[in-house]
């Protein structure tokens, strides 16, 4: 079963919490989707034994064969292909290919008439993988100044292990890098905090969440017994309120030096352990009243 851990803005504790559940269970592999920023490595410390370069594939078009129909440009929906037909002044045509701005979809390559189109991989970052104790771990990391995060992030998933249980850490946000982290997952946990701006990106991660169609549930971090922002909304909305992590001075102490809260307060190792347990349990007999 994969579970997403999303929350609509940074610094809601959406990776310390994506860690420690990890280690709350068995048979488990930790995918750091956050590949602008990944930290899951800062708290695991992993033994990474294979790195891998990441690419995508940005369009070559060779001028002798391109008669500069404009198909490229049109199919192209990302802004990335550029033609300039060649005038009656005498000034040669041009194709010009913004290669960050690219996803490497291969339509212009595909639709080219004229076969002017050729492929080249262009690195974007890379791919590491190994392991933290029990736990399969793996991460991307994009290249500085790079844009194309989703491309990324699709590569890091090819090495979902579906024998475990997988725990993806996606982006902060509501954008393309989040859709690419937790589409496809099985369940997203939404982290959030019990504040107007915490609310506001709660909001926001359960319209992505709802568009597409991932099921999911919420985690108030730093809860001060005064949720009640949260709990009016998840109530009106419909959505389980998973566990709450207490605003407790030992946990910002622990994390503050990069340590781990169920190695230090072993009782919440426990309480994550009941709630991904209930959430599989729940998939399964759902799955199992689909098939009948
Ligand atoms: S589709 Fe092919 S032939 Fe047409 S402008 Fe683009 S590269 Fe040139
Ligand atoms: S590969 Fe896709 S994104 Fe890149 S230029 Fe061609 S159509 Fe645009």
């Amino acid at each position: 079963m994969i579970i997403a851990i999303a929350s609509g803005k940074g610094g809601t504790g959406k990776t310390t919490i994506a860690v420690n559940l990890a280690l709350s269970l068995e048979n488990v592999q930790l995918i750091d989707c956050d590949v602008e920023e990944p930290n899951a490595h800062l708290f695991l410390n992993p033994k990474i034994t294979v790195k891998e370069e990441a690419y995508i594939p940005v369009p070559r078009v060779d001028l002798n064969l391109c008669d500069f129909c404009g198909k490229c440009r049109e199919a192209c929906v990302y802004g990335a292909i550029a033609v300039i037909p060649p005038n009656n002044q005498g000034e040669k045509g041009q194709v010009l290919v913004f290669d960050h701005l690219c996803h490497g979809c291969g339509a212009c390559t595909m639709l080219c008439p004229q076969k002017a189109i050729r492929e080249e991989n262009r690195v974007i970052g890379v791919i590491e993988k190994g392991s933290a104790g029990s736990i399969d771990f793996v991460h991307g990391r994009l290249n500085i100044g790079e844009a194309m995060s989703p491309p990324l992030i699709r590569q890091v998933k090819k090495d979902i292990d579906s024998s475990r249980t997988v725990i993806i850490d996606a982006p902060p946000g509501t954008a393309c890098p989040v859709i690419a982290a937790i589409k496809d997952s099985d369940y997203a946990l939404l982290v959030t905090e019990p504040t107007p701006f915490g609310l506001n990106d709660l909001k926001l991660a359960v319209e992505t969440a709802r568009a597409i169609k991932v099921p999911f549930g919420v985690i108030i971090n730093r809860s001060d017994n005064n949720d009640g922002i949260i709990e009016e909304y998840c109530k009106k909305e419909g959505i389980e309120i998973k566990i709450k992590i207490p605003f407790m001075r030992q946990i910002a102490e622990i994390y503050s030096r990069g340590g781990l809260f169920v190695e230090e307060l072993p009782e919440y190792r426990e309480r994550f352990s009941e709630v991904i347990k209930k959430i599989i349990c729940n998939f399964a007999k759902k799955t199992l009243n689909r098939r009948k």
